[in-house]
């Protein structure tokens, strides 16, 4: 029985790209977004960048096989360096150039919740998974609990934290003058969301974060999301809605007793998973994770 389970285990780690492992040759695609801003697409989690006379700042920085890739990709905008790099949250596929961008002189940025989740071994319940702890070179050197903002390429970058959402140490990025936005995993374009429980990660926590994220841009913002294309705001708008719905109905399930058993059975996310279930998380991951983040203790869907 153990054995099988470990083998399930096995597989749902291998076929998610939630911890993917890079491949050999990282390619690294570069598309500017506005001025002084692009957006680096390879494997891992998606890299906004601001570009200029200062220097380049980069959000997030995928795994460390791909820094050479990304290095090369930030010398076609400008001659000077990375100056820092601010990560959205924790995982592997955002923060794998840490310590390769460290050494080569990038100040590190992130929420206090990620230099203590690298800090020490983590164990990703819904994969099984233990991830080591970061060696010191990869750790944050800036921490903040609020917001900070750096004042560069005549640009105002926002990193501000949101209530526990993908993880207990999400931020969400500001590119004023440039009208963008990185909105790290709270939000993945065409895809359900793992909430990594693990981390503090809550189902209702991504519905606030994103609602709250759409009270605060206009029509003409790009919007970064950690996973998948760029978004436009109505994309974040019908993914906010989508989320909005599920979770009102997994609730009701809640309030009624469900187990989780029954709650996967009722299919509450049936309606949105054609346009969205084809991601790294399937309909019932998603909504086994998001009714566990829900239930309060002691809940039969605990
Ligand atoms: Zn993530």
């Amino acid at each position: 029985m153990r054995s099988i389970l470990l083998q399930i285990a096995l597989i749902l780690a291998i076929a998610s790209t939630a911890v993917a492992q890079p491949s050999p040759e990282p390619k690294v695609e570069v598309q500017k977004i506005a001025p002084g801003v692009a957006v680096l697409i390879g494997q891992g989690g998606n890299i906004g960048v601001s570009y200029g006379d200062d220097g380049a700042v980069l959000v997030d920085d995928q795994f460390a096989p791909a820094t050479p890739a990304i290095v090369a990709a930030v010398a076609t905008l400008t001659d000077q360096p990375v100056r820092f790099v601010i990560n959205t949250h924790w995982h592997s596929d955002h923060t794998g150039g840490n310590e390769n961008l460290g050494k080569v002189g990038a100040v590190i940025v992130a929420h206090e919740n990620v230099r203590k989740r690298m800090s020490t071994e983590q164990f990703m319940e819904a994969f099984q998974r233990k991830v080591p702890a970061s060696p010191p070179a990869a750790l944050p050197v800036v921490t903040f609990t609020g917001d900070v903002s750096l004042h560069l390429n005549g640009d105002n970058i926002q990193a501000r934290h949101v209530d526990p959402a993908h993880t207990d140490g999400d931020s969400i990025i500001r590119f004023d003058a440039a009208n963008v936005i990185h909105t790290g995993d709270v939000f993945v374009n065409g895809m359900y969301p793992f909430i990594d429980i693990s981390s503090g990660g809550s189902a209702i926590g991504i519905v606030t974060a994103v609602e709250e994220t759409l009270a605060s841009i206009d029509d003409d913002v790009r919007i970064i999301p950690g996973h998948g294309p760029l978004a436009t705001k109505q994309d974040l708008a019908a993914w906010a809605a989508m989320m909005r719905t599920v979770t009102d109905r997994i609730g009701k399930l809640i309030e009624s007793g469900a187990t989780i058993a029954a709650i996967v059975a009722d299919k509450p996310s049936a309606d949105f998973d054609e346009k969205y279930g084809n991601g790294f998380m399937k309909p019932d991951q998603f909504v086994t994770l998001a009714a566990q983040s829900m239930a309060p203790e002691g809940h039969p869907a605990k």
